[in-house]
């Protein structure tokens, strides 16, 4: 609670921070934030995998700066790989820099041919002496072009599919890895292309075992899903928190908002999506403090079940704020346009119905009224 508490206040005070008006200030704006959050320690939930801290940390975050909890996400993501699965070396080299703020990560698995169906991987790694040459394009990866290095999801054996994906991790400024140019979104968060052209990196760099690759990076998303799921409850908790204040202070026909029915009955059931939301969220990061070896079903209820009805919150906060709702620099209008991609990223919400679905349907022996 205490780091709730701190965290909290610590966020708010983002809020006084200037929204990046550009891709490009967004980018400069993205690393500041790192430096902020290393500095002030924040970070250290991901070091420590403290999962229920990380929720708080996401939640606080996102509720006042979507740019700065995606930061905060993506040293996660790019550094979890190597914590999990990297040796001492590259831990030392990669993931605690990134975890104290001085070097920006970033996750590369998405190609423009394999977004859901990561086992579409056709981004290459072939051996070569001591090491290995890297071929292909990496799409729709956040921090790139800024990041310091990326960690890198590519093929050992491409007929083997999901068993012939390798992990890897490669400095930005290696010889043959380029970035190719950002991707702009409606929100700021800084996204873009990679290309990989007869990249060489050596065995070192390779992060667990070749052909570990696919579960290594499942193994993470397991792990981090059910925080994509806390920064859609802080996000979800923003807005209605502005609707509240909103519909107590604006009068209309003589009586403030709050006293309507119909607007009545969409704060009841915005605050009661977000409860249960919470609840889902932070029983899969429970059961991953457990140390729960998978937390896969958990965590696809957690995000997929708060992404959307953070979507459903917020878009019931712009309609009672009226035409304030959709003035640019209203921050519930910033939360409309961050929130979206929530139910995109890290797996669609189609995809954690599958997962869901799938792990339903092989435990035929048990009930699921249980
Ligand atoms: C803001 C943002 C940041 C991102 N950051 C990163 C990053 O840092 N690193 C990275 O590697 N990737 C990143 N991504 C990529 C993201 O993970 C992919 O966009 C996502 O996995 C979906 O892939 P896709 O966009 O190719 O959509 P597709 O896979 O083409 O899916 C399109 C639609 O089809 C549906 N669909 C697909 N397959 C099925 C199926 N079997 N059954 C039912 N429906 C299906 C999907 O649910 C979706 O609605 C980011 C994306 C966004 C938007």
């Amino acid at each position: 609670m205490e780091f709730a508490r701190s965290m909290g206040a610590w966020a708010a005070s983002l809020q006084r921070r200037p929204t990046p008006q550009d891709d490009a200030a967004c980018r400069t704006e993205a690393r500041v934030l790192l430096e902020i959050l290393g500095k002030e320690r924040w970070l250290d939930p991901i070091k420590s995998q403290d999962w229920r801290a990380c929720c708080l940390a996401r939640e606080a975050l996102a509720a006042m700066s979507p740019l700065a909890d995606a930061v905060f996400a993506l040293q996660a993501l790019g550094s979890l790989p190597i914590l999990r699965a990297g040796s001492p070396r590259q831990r030392e080299l990669f993931a605690l820099p990134a975890l104290s703020g001085r070097s920006m990560a970033a996750f590369a698995m998405t190609e423009r041919q394999a977004g859901s169906d990561v086992s579409a991987i056709a981004t290459t790694a072939t051996r070569d002496g001591e090491g290995y040459v890297l071929d292909g394009l990496k799409t729709y990866i956040s921090n790139a072009g800024i990041a310091d290095f990326y960690t890198v999801f590519a093929s050992t054996d491409l007929g083997a599919r999901n068993k012939g994906v390798t992990c890897f991790v490669v400095p930005a400024h290696t010889p043959g890895l380029r970035f190719v140019g950002p991707q702009i979104l409606s929100a700021p968060h800084p996204l873009g292309e990679i290309q990989f052209d007869g990249c060489r990196v050596a065995m070192e760099n390779r992060v667990g075992e070749e052909g570990k690759g696919f579960s290594i990076g499942l193994g993470t998303l397991d792990r981090l899903r059910a925080t994509v799921g806390a920064a859609a409850c802080g996000m979800a908790a923003r807005a209605l928190d502005e609707a509240l204040r909103h519909a107590r202070s604006r009068h209309q026909f003589g009586k403030p908002l709050g006293d309507f029915q119909i607007v009545q009955e969409k704060l009841a059931r915005m605050a009661t999506e977000l409860t249960a939301a919470r609840l889902l969220v932070y029983r899969a990061a429970w059961e991953a403090d457990g140390g729960a070896e998978r937390v896969t079903v958990e965590a696809a209820m957690a995000k997929a079940h708060a992404t959307e009805a953070a979507q459903r919150i917020v878009d019931d906060a712009v309609q009672i704020l009226g035409g304030a709702g959709v003035m640019a620099s209203h921050p519930v209008d910033r939360l409309y346009r961050a929130v979206r991609a929530l139910r995109i990223y890290e797996g669609t919400t189609e995809i954690q119905h599958l997962v869901i679905a799938g792990q339903l349907l092989k435990e035929e022996a048990k009930p699921a009224t249980r």
